[in-house]
């Protein structure tokens, strides 16, 4: 890169408006494997299905070959934080699954993840489940009110330690990141407070926004496959992430349909579409 280049990739508004497309297949293919998350099934199955979905759209995995992974989802399950290859693993009753994905349209990336409880919850999952979606939205909502990409961070963790009950971790070695005509692109998101306030928030910011909480501690470890990321304790993890762009007007959720309305509102955002 020349130099007196930025380091930040800042999209125009029609670049962004693709990424939106691609975040509304990776919504829908999202919406299909969460469904099929259930009691019995392998973790393949969610892969087959959420392949389908970008199939059927005309969309690319940026999973899929990416370093080499094989698969076009990530599929975590109970200690396992992220990475987690699908395979022949079946679903078991109280199983909880975090589900990572990725589009391409038109050479412009998407990545969201979700978090699915399998059959009953425990309550103390669905607590970890809870509080990570919250925290997401908190971080997501500094992106709109914040003047710099560490507030985002400093939201999340605000949140996280204001929740009653036993503490949760908020993992450190794996972080969100900037997107566009890449999937990881520069700048980094913390999902804590540091004494840094990182890059300006500025119209064609696009970030990825994705916390990753644990109930025991934050020390992690990475599987033989070279790939699957689990808590050294076995504590159990979730991780929820949505791709978000900052244009001229606003913010826009890229992979909600609602731009993120629903639960932006109610922290005092309204998205705005990409003009
Ligand atoms: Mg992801
Ligand atoms: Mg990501």
């Amino acid at each position: 890169m020349a130099f007196g280049q930025p380091r930040i990739e800042y999209k125009t508004n029609s670049q962004m408006r693709i990424m939106h497309e691609a975040g509304l297949v990776l919504s829908r293919a999202l919406d299909a494997a969460v469904a099929a998350a259930v009691p019995g099934v392998t973790t393949k199955h969610l892969d087959d299905v959420f392949a389908a979905v970008l199939n059927e759209a005309g969309a690319k995995s940026n999973f899929l070959g990416y370093h080499g992974f094989p698969a076009t989802i990530c599929t975590s399950v109970n200690e396992e934080v992220v990475h987690g290859i699908p395979g022949g693993r079946v679903l078991e009753d109280g199983d909880i699954i975090s589900i990572d994905g990725g589009a391409i349209v038109n050479g412009w990336h998407s990545d969201s993840a979700r978090t699915v409880i399998v059959g009953t919850a425990d309550p103390e999952d669905q607590r970890l489940s809870d509080v990570t979606r919250a925290a997401m939205w908190r971080g997501i909502a500094a992106l709109a009110t914040g003047k710099h990409v560490g507030d985002i961070g400093a939201a999340i963790d605000d949140y996280v330690s204001s929740v009653p009950g036993k503490p949760l971790g908020i993992l450190e070695d794996y972080v969100g990141h900037g997107i566009g005509s890449e999937m990881h692109m520069p700048p980094d998101v913390l999902n804590y407070r540091t004494s840094h306030r990182g890059p300006k928030i500025k119209p064609g910011l696009c970030l990825a926004i994705e916390p990753m909480l644990v109930r025991g501690g934050i020390e992690t470890a990475v599987l033989e496959d070279d790939w699957t990321v689990v808590t050294t304790d076995g504590k159990r993890s979730c991780q929820w992430e949505h791709s978000v762009a900052v244009h001229e007007k606003g913010i826009w959720v890229l992979s909600a349909p609602d731009g993120g309305a629903e639960h932006l509102v109610p922290l005092g955002v309204t998205p705005v579409p990409i003009p």
